[in-house]
């Protein structure tokens, strides 16, 4: 089987985009830091381990990488060989995603979901737009859950 998926597109799917302080949530990071929000990073004893954690205003952020979560936007492409093998796994990802989204809701946890192409747009138009709503929502919504 010849995969025919680029080295460079292979290693950012299963380097650069799963793993922690990446690009996308570096910058909601700084976002958040930058409007005076705190948070905590990582929580495992949270179902998902969510990103950044505001315990302040009980909510969680997953930000989440468009190939990894299965997003349906311009930057998921399912990948050309192995395509069976790789629907399953990122179908699976949104199941798992699904139950702690749901787990967490039970808890009391508001979630915002945060997606990569939403940051990289955001990024490359040099807009805060969509990171002041989010820090709004946050700040002085009821509503349990939010996705950009
Ligand atoms: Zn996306």
């Amino acid at each position: 089987v010849v995969d025919i998926t680029t080295p460079e597109i292979r290693s950012r799917m299963m380097a650069g985009i799963r793993g922690k302080d990446t690009v996308p949530e570096l910058t909601v990071r700084k976002a958040l830091h930058w409007r005076g929000l705190r948070y905590r990073l990582h929580v495992r004893d949270l179902p998902g381990t969510p990103d950044i954690v505001l315990p302040r205003y009980k909510t969680v952020i997953f930000v989440h990488g468009c190939f990894w979560h299965y997003h349906d936007c311009h930057l998921f492409k399912m990948p050309a060989t192995r395509t069976d093998f790789w629907e399953q796994k990122l179908k699976k990802n949104r199941e798992r995603d699904s139950l702690h989204q749901a787990a967490l809701l039970r808890e009391g946890w508001r979630i915002a979901l945060v997606w990569e192409c939403t940051l990289r747009k955001a990024v490359k138009a040099g807009s805060s737009v969509a990171l002041d709503s989010l820090v709004d929502w946050i700040k002085k919504s009821n509503d349990s859950i939010i996705e950009i």
